[in-house]
């Protein structure tokens, strides 16, 4: 018998599994799961132990088989210093972010992963390890240059400098680059068994010029630099760039439903493993068991190896549909 994790790991490599594997890179959680649990955000967001609890019902609720507790996007740009509203059960963290222009020196503290931000994501992957011994595979969360650019520059003076002064740009993803590797090889020293590595580069804010241009060789480094299978996850259609993202050696894709899930795996190629693709709003916002069974046997004809939400989870999802999601990928053994 395979654990979940192993399910896991294997699928992210795409290599035989007994079934295919159910989980998410990004936030699984929901206001209603919040209460069945008896953590909320924004404690959930703070301390360790919530954090780790609430991130646990991944597995014991959902039944999937990883689980992955930073829920927002803010952690590492917080302990650089962003001024961040850690919200409440109904609002994700939030921040205007902006707090250097482009040409400014970035300060990387001495000390951040001890900040609080930071350690609390890494004694909550420290405790989920424990926890689940090897059952349950176990993800962190970085995010890469593109999405700490748009949170220390703000989006539109980091964006105008891409096409005014792509050297400055440079600079700074050069130096931005170092925080996902300080942060995720912490994370994986405490007990990470995979990361999420997102980056925002968005058809909408990005052109797979501007992609290949930028990040192509910097998401390509993380893979030689960061010794755990990485998850890129970029939200959006990005199927003007799947096939610039197959090349940089990661080993999962975590895409979007406005990719059609048949493309993706056209554009993916062999070696590329899917996880998600699964609408957040039309199945588990809004679907019926049958909407999720039919979204899962889709999945599963066209490649996706590990099935799951496409996103972070609206809050106000029913975390219901994701249980049938477990239990279809389960019937299909
Ligand atoms: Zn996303």
């Amino acid at each position: 018998m395979s654990t979940p994790r192993e399910i896991f790991l294997r699928a992210l490599y795409r290599q035989p599994t007994p079934r295919p594997a159910t989980g998410s890179a990004t936030s699984v959680v929901t206001a209603d799961l919040m209460d069945a649990v008896g953590v909320a955000f924004p404690e959930a967001h703070l301390r360790a132990q919530a954090m780790a609890d609430l991130a646990a019902a991944g597995h014991t609720v959902l039944g999937f088989d990883n689980v992955m507790p930073l829920y927002s996007v803010w952690h590492e740009s917080a302990a650089l210093g962003c001024p961040v509203n850690w919200g409440d059960r109904t609002h994700m963290p939030d921040s205007r972010g902006g707090i250097y222009a482009i040409h400014d020196e970035i300060d990387i503290p001495a000390d951040l992963l001890d900040r609080p931000s930071c350690r609390v994501a890494l004694d909550a992957i420290a405790l989920l390890a424990q926890r689940f011994a090897g059952e349950v595979a176990v993800v962190g969360k970085v995010f890469g240059p593109w999405t700490l650019g748009y949170h220390l520059f703000g989006v539109q003076e980091f964006l105008i400098h891409t096409l005014l002064d792509p050297d400055a740009v440079r600079r700074a993803i050069d130096t931005l680059k170092e925080v996902s590797v300080l942060f995720g090889r912490a994370q994986i020293e405490a007990g990470a068994d995979a990361l999420c590595y997102a980056d925002h580069a968005t058809r909408d804010l990005c052109s797979p010029e501007a992609y290949r241009t930028f990040l192509q060789d910097v998401h390509a480094e993380m893979v030689e630099r960061l010794p755990c299978p990485l998850i890129l996850h970029i939200c959006g259609d990005t199927s003007d760039r799947i096939g610039y993202i197959r090349e940089t050696g990661m080993a999962c894709f975590h895409v979007d439903s406005k990719v059609p899930t048949r493309r993706a795996r056209e554009l993916a190629g062999d070696r590329l493993a899917l996880m998600g693709g699964t609408s957040n709003i039309d199945v588990i916002l809004h679907g019926s068991e049958e909407d999720v069974r039919r979204d899962v046997a889709e999945k599963i004809a066209c490649g996706i190896d590990v099935i799951g939400p496409e996103c972070a989870v609206p809050l106000d999802a029913p975390y219901r549909t994701m249980q049938w999601l477990t239990e279809a990928v389960h019937a299909s053994a």
